[in-house]
């Protein structure tokens, strides 16, 4: 299994007090020499490592920058990521029966999706490299927020989307913040390999999260839901339950713990049990989590309605499934009902989310129902997608609409 253990002697490949480190070998690569996104030893994933790891005093400001001391720049992309409400769900809470339940809404975001929150350092990254061209596959939020951001840069976006299936909302932004998109006749997996092709042939900067920079901005996604349970509980949480796609989030908040716990921020035992939820059409992590493997096996085939989840090859396995097994969490997949049913539920609450998002809720149903969650827990939910993203899961999900004719009695009528 991969070796994620932080410190040591910094190598002399470090530029600014960076690094970038192999999870399977251990070789460093200077940060901002060459394009890299894979070990060039072994061909292992790659990890941002630090001189130093920041304690929560270092923090100040709001948004993703207010991290600062914990990326690898000191300042970004910036469209104002970050800081994205912490809710409470009443009804969900006595509904499920644990002592609270909070959602971490990442809808909230500049685009609509947490991915704005890797884009405002990957993009910054990529200026720093002086690439001229960025690219990405996706599911759909990935695009929109890449256009977005590579927008704002001033620098030209290519993305790579599985033809007809992607929600509205998203193929919307990536076209009107002006990206080139390319619609593959293939999945989400199959557009991953074609980009990261073209990335290795040097035609284009790779922005899905298998660029370790974008992961490091994911990572505040953690720290923020810390620094907000503790102001408005007065603890950490025990638990935070998320979708998983290509498992980018859960590795960012693996990393996230484990450096607070470097930087004697947080003790091991503290740290969050990271829950994974998936469709059962697209699970190859929760395969994975629940047969003890090391590898996860590549799905071919994968279908369900929360297309942002919609992938059967993992990429950032190796990161995350560590990090599921060392905070004692779990994964577990649910249907295309049990989402739509949660979609439905977070919107009684108040919090409009597109399907994937929805997932974090039913896996926490499902698992409190089986009895893995206990109901002394205090669990956050992430939800990754605002509910206009996919407008038509969400009309369908909806109740249906009346006619009636233009005067007020034909309205008294059907009231
Ligand atoms: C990208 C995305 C995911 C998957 O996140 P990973 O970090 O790849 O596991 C889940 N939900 C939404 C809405 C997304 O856009
Ligand atoms: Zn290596």
């Amino acid at each position: 299994m991969a070796d994620l253990t932080l410190g040591g002697e910094p190598p002399a490949v470090m530029t600014d007090g960076v690094w970038l480190a192999c999870i399977e070998c251990g070789e460093t690569v200077a940060p901002y020499d060459d394009v890299v996104y894979r070990c060039p030893d072994c061909d292992g994933l790659l990890e941002v490592r630090y001189e130093e790891y920041p304690t929560f005093e270092a923090f100040e400001g709001t948004g993703v920058w207010r991290y600062a001391d914990a990326l690898p720049l000191a300042e970004g992309v910036s469209i104002k990521e970050g800081n994205t409400p912490l809710y409470t769900v009443p009804e969900i809470e006595a509904d499920v029966g644990v002592a609270d339940v909070r959602v971490k809404h990442e809808g909230m975001n500049p685009t609509g999706a947490f991915k704005d929150r890797g884009m405002t350092v990957g993009v910054k990254v990529a200026d720093r490299l002086g690439v001229d061209r960025l690219a990405c596959a996706s599911t759909g939020n990935t695009s929109a927020a890449l256009a977005c951001y590579g927008a704002r840069a001033d620098t030209e976006v290519l993305v790579l989307l599985p033809a007809g299936k992607v929600a509205a909302g998203k193929v919307a932004q990536a076209s009107l913040h002006g990206a080139r998109i390319l619609e593959v006749e293939g999945n989400f997996d199959a557009c991953l390999d074609i980009v990261a092709d073209l990335a290795d042939r040097g035609e284009a900067y790779l922005l899905n999260s298998i660029n370790p920079f974008r992961l490091e901005g994911q990572k505040t996604i953690g720290l923020e839901i810390l620094e907000q349970s503790l102001a408005e509980t007065g603890e950490w949480p025990d638990r935070i339950v998320l979708p998983v796609g290509n498992a980018g989030n859960t590795a960012a908040l693996y990393k996230c713990f484990r450096e607070l716990v470097e930087a004697g921020a947080m003790e091991e035992e503290e740290m969050p049990a990271l829950t994974g939820v998936q469709a059962e059409g697209a699970a190859p992590m929760v395969e994975a989590v629940r047969e003890g493997n090391d590898e996860v096996r590549r799905w071919e085939d994968v279908e369900t309605i929360a297309t942002a989840i919609r992938i059967g090859n993992p990429v950032n396995a190796p990161k995350a499934l560590p990090g599921v097994k060392a905070t004692g969490g779990t994964a577990v997949a649910v249907s295309d009902e049990e989402i739509t049913d949660a979609q439905r539920a977070l919107a009684r609450d108040g919090v409009g989310v597109e399907p994937a998002s929805a997932a974090s809720v039913a896996g926490l149903r499902k698992l409190r129902a089986e009895g893995e969650i206990e109901a002394d827990e205090q669990v956050v939910c992430l939800t990754t997608g605002h509910l206009l993203k996919d407008p038509d899961a969400a009309a369908a999900a909806g109740g249906d609409m009346t006619s009636v004719p233009a005067d007020t009695e034909g309205v008294l009528d059907v009231l």
